[in-house]
C-alpha cells in the first residue's frame, strides 16, 4: 500500500489529505501535527469568519507572480468555491470578492476537514512535532514509520507567537537542506518613528501610500493607530510590500503618507478651511468640524512644529498628506503571514515536488510565497495542497 506522510495539518496539509483520500482511497495518509488540534490558523482566519479565497484572486497579488501562476491558473477561486460546496460548505462573497462560509464560521471549515478526513480513514497524529525526516533508500522515515511520499506543509508561526519568525520545517537526515530566504512579518502594522502617542486608539478613514525607494504603493480604508504603529486592513495591504522589500534586502528609509481627509479634494478642503478656520488663531480644536478631537489636536501640534509660514494652502496640503517615517527596526506583535521561507527554486513549479528529493513535496506558507490581504494566502495554501495531491496521484497512476 502506498503511504503518504503529511507534516502539518493546516490549510495545505488538510486539503492535500482530503483530496488524496477522495480521489484515491487506497492510499494510506497520515497527518503529523505538533499542535493539539489541526487547522488552528484556518479557524483564526478572517476574524474567525474564514476568508477562504477571493473571487478576484490573481497571481499579481503574490510576491512571485510567475511561480504562483503555475499553481493558481488551474485552481481559480471558483474552483475552490465549487470544491467547498461539494464538501457541504456553502459560501458567499462580499463587495471586495472575499469569500466566507455562509455560516460565518471558520471553525465549521476545520470541522468539515476533520470529519471528512476521519470518515475517509486519514490518520491524524497530534502533539507530534517532526523535526527530522530520514531517507532510507526510496522510503522516508517519519517518526517510527516508513512512507513513500512526504509532504512538508508546516506553514509558519504567524499568529501563533513567538514574536519573531522562526523555522518550522524539519531537517532531512539531520541537515538543513533547503535554500531559505529572509523572513519578515507581513499583513501587520507598520511601526513609525514619529510621536503618535496622542493618537492611540484612533480609527479614521484615509488614503495611504507607502514609498520604498522609487516605488510607491497605494491603499485606502480604515487607519488605526496602535502603540508606535499604523494599523488596519489598508495598512496590512501596504505591509505586504514592505515585508517583501525587507526580505529582498535593504529598504532605505521608507515613508508612509496619509490623506486624512479623502472625502474632500484639495479645492473643497481649502474652501472649508477658508470659511471655518482662522489660520492666524489656530487652536487644538480648530479642525474639529472635520476631524476627531484627538486628530485635530495632533494636526495642530504637528503643523505648528513643521510650518513657520502658516496659511490655508500649507494647512490643507498637510492634512491631505501627512508623512510618517517607517521605523525599520519595529517588529509587529501580531502578524497574519510571514513573507519569505523555503526558496521557490527548491521545487518544481507545476508539481511542487522537491528538485533535490523525488517524492518529497513542499506546499503552503512554508514556501517563500505570500499574498495580499483578503483570502490570497488561504487560496495559495489550499491550491498547493490540491496540486500536491494531484501530483502524487499522477505518479501512482503511471
Ligand atoms: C490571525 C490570522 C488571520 C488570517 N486570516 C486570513 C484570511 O482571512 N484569509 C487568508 O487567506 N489568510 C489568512 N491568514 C493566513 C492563512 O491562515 C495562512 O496563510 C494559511 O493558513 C497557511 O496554511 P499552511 O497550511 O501553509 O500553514 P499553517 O496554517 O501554518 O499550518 C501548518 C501546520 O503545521 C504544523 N506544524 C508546523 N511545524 C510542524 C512540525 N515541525 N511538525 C509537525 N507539525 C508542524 C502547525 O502546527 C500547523 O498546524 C490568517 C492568518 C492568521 C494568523
Amino acid at each position: 500500500m502506498t503511504r503518504v506522510a503529511i507534516i502539518g495539518g493546516g490549510a495545505c496539509g488538510l486539503w492535500c489529505a482530503n483530496a488524496l483520500k477522495r480521489n484515491k482511497p487506497s492510499i494510506d495518509v497520515v497527518i503529523f501535527d505538533r499542535q493539539p488540534i489541526v487547522g488552528k490558523k484556518i479557524a483564526m482566519s478572517g476574524n474567525s469568519r474564514g476568508n477562504l479565497t477571493n473571487l478576484n484572486v490573481s497571481s499579481a497579488g503574490y510576491n512571485h507572480p510567475d511561480f504562483v501562476a503555475s499553481i493558481i491558473n488551474n485552481i481559480s477561486a471558483k474552483s475552490i468555491v465549487d470544491l467547498f460546496e461539494i464538501r457541504g460548505i456553502r459560501v458567499s462573497s462580499d463587495e471586495q470578492g472575499r469569500v466566507y462560509p455562509i455560516s460565518e464560521s471558520a471553525q465549521a471549515v476545520v470541522d468539515m476537514f476533520r470529519c471528512d478526513n476521519d470518515l475517509r480513514g486519514v490518520r491524524t497524529i497530534n502533539h507530534q512535532e517532526v523535526s527530522d525526516i530520514k531517507i532510507n533508500g526510496h522510503k522516508f522515515i517519519v517518526g517510527q514509520d516508513a512512507f513513500d511520499y512526504v509532504v512538508i506543509a508546516t506553514g509558519t508561526n504567524a499568529g501563533l507567537g513567538p514574536k519573531v519568525p522562526v523555522k518550522t520545517y524539519p531537517t532531512i537526515n539531520g541537515q538543513d537542506e533547503f535554500l531559505v530566504t529572509e523572513r519578515f512579518p507581513s499583513l501587520a502594522a507598520i511601526g513609525v518613528k514619529d510621536d503618535i502617542k496622542m493618537l492611540l486608539g484612533l480609527r479614521v478613514k484615509a488614503d495611504m501610500a507607502l514609498s520604498i525607494g522609487d516605488k510607491t504603493y497605494q491603499s485606502a480604508g480604515e487607519l488605526q493607530i496602535i502603540d508606535k504603529a499604523l494599523s488596519g486592513i489598508a495598512m496590512f495591504v501596504l505591509s505586504s510590500y514592505y515585508a517583501r522589500a525587507k526580505v529582498n534586502g535593504s529598504v532605505g528609509q521608507p515613508q508612509v503618507s496619509v490623506d486624512l481627509m479623502p472625502q474632500l479634494n484639495h479645492m473643497q478642503l481649502r474652501e472649508y478651511l477658508s470659511n471655518y478656520v482662522d489660520i492666524n488663531d489656530l487652536k487644538p480644536q480648530s479642525l474639529e468640524g472635520l476631524l476627531a478631537p484627538k486628530l485635530s489636536a495632533w494636526i495642530y501640534k504637528r503643523y505648528l512644529e513643521i510650518y513657520s509660514k502658516r496659511n490655508i494652502d500649507t494647512l490643507s496640503n498637510f492634512i491631505k498628506k501627512v508623512t510618517f517615517l517607517v521605523d525599520t527596526a519595529y517588529i509587529p506583535n501580531n502578524y497574519q503571514v510571514i513573507s519569505g521561507g523555503i526558496d521557490i527554486s527548491e521545487v518544481e513549479p507545476s508539481s511542487l515536488m522537491s528538485k533535490k528529493y523525488p517524492n518529497l513535496f513542499i506546499g503552503g506558507e512554508v514556501l517563500d510565497v505570500d499574498g495580499l490581504c483578503g483570502g490570497y494566502n488561504l487560496h495559495f495554501a489550499f491550491a498547493s495542497g490540491m496540486v500536491i495531491a494531484d501530483s502524487i496521484i499522477k505518479k501512482e497512476n503511471i
